[in-house]
């Protein structure tokens, strides 16, 4: 392993974090792996390597990686990101309960709601923006407490210290979808969260060419669980996907700075906006928990999400047609800027009444603020908006 100052900057780490030149021939870069199996060399002989299942170097890199960046001692990747939470559901057994966000990505609500209820995990799902709320929560039998801050589309925060302060002392284990902000801007295991989840796929990979989850976490026992099931239940990325994973952390930090200075220009410019009723993203001043997003993270990040005139379809749908840098599509966190309808794409399986009561109106839009140059992004959001 390359040696490096365990206190390098998260640039540093980015790009060396993990990583050492290839044994075999000193590639620099972490060759793709693209095997299923390995030789033996006589009976019971090997280098440590049977089936790619358990073992993939690419893929090792690639959790060292991730480790690093969030500050975890340990690190494992899947094939997704909700193949990263189904595996951390199977380390439970029924009649276990788990408090989670009532307004979570909908694919984790899915499989807690539709997978694991029906195999005996039990659920809570509580206004996570209030620590009231969720400690209110907790049972006896509670095992983890899962946390997605900001939320998706509404940019709610949770106070992640403040959660973990009152989970600990009950053996409670709190997980924290950081996908959002990423470890440049967020910290969850030194604001005291046991385990750091990300969906690769998003902001870490930041291509929008792969899919993938990871866990990231100190506990060695919970990893143990985690490493067994790894390859008992195989939810594994390819090397493929591994490497262009590891591609897309070497330039984390530096996407990241532009990401958020692109969306705090185009985040003031709709806060100013005649036809914008309504913008939700933690880096204005009129954010309800503003100063709880600038005391829990470093930046704000690329998310924005916005209410063209009175909210209707017919407002949103005027202003979602007519982008033309923009691309119309589900997902985010990848250089180029994507504009989503989420009622229609993401969150189309969210009951209308629910949605109206938490704010989340017919015609809200979401952007996923690439790293393209600014004017042109400002430009075509003021195209798409005169159109309203
Ligand atoms: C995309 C996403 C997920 C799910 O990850 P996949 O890689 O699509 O399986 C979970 N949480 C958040 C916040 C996401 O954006």
């Amino acid at each position: 392993m390359t040696h490096l100052d365990p206190k390098a900057g998260i640039g540093t780490l980015a790009v060396h974090g993990g990583q050492s030149p290839d044994p075999t021939t000193g590639a620099v870069m972490t060759p793709i792996y693209q095997t299923s199996t390995y030789a033996q060399e006589a009976l019971g002989q090997n280098k440590g390597y049977e089936y790619a299942r358990t073992h993939n170097a690419t893929r090792a890199a690639l959790e060292r990686n991730l480790a690093s960046l969030e500050g975890a001692k340990h690190g494992l990747s899947y094939a997704s990101g909700l193949a990263a939470t189904n595996t951390l559901m199977q380390t439970l057994s029924a009649g276990d309960h788990v408090v989670c966000g009532q307004n979570t990505y909908g694919g984790t609500f899915r499989l807690f709601d539709k997978v694991w209820r029906r195999h005996g995990l039990e659920f809570t799902f509580v206004d996570a923006t209030s620590v009231v709320e969720i400690t209110g929560a907790f049972r006896p039998n509670t095992r983890f407490v899962f946390i997605e801050t900001p939320t998706n589309p509404l940019m709610q925060l949770t106070d992640i210290a403040a959660v973990a302060k009152h989970a600990r002392p009950r053996g409670i284990r709190v997980v924290v979808d950081n996908t959002f902000m990423t470890p440049y801007f967020q910290r969850p295991l030194e604001l005291g969260a046991d385990v750091a989840f990300h969906s690769v796929t998003k902001y870490l990979n930041g291509h929008s060419d792969m899919i993938g989850g990871a866990l990231l976490l100190h506990d060695d026992a919970l990893h143990e669980q985690l490493r067994f099931l790894q390859n008992a239940a195989g939810a594994v990325p390819g090397p493929m996907d591994c490497f262009l994973a590891l591609r897309g952390t070497k330039t984390l930090a530096v996407r990241m700075q532009r990401h958020d200075e692109n969306a705090r220009e185009l985040a003031a410019m709709l806060a100013e906006h005649p036809r914008v009723s309504r913008v939700f993203y933690p880096g204005l001043a009129e954010h309800p928990q503003h100063e709880l997003a600038k005391r829990q993270a470093s930046g704000f990040g690329g998310m924005i999400s916005f209410i063209p005139g009175d909210g209707s379809l017919e407002a949103g749908r005027a202003v979602f047609d007519r982008f033309e840098l923009f691309t119309r599509a589900e997902s985010l966190g990848g250089v180029e800027s994507l504009v989503c309808h989420p009622a229609s794409m993401t969150h189309a399986a969210v009951p209308r009444e629910r949605r109206l009561a938490m704010g989340f109106m017919d015609g809200l839009l979401r952007l996923s603020v690439g790293i393209e140059d600014v004017r042109d992004l400002r430009k075509d959001l003021e195209k798409a908006l005169a159109a309203s």
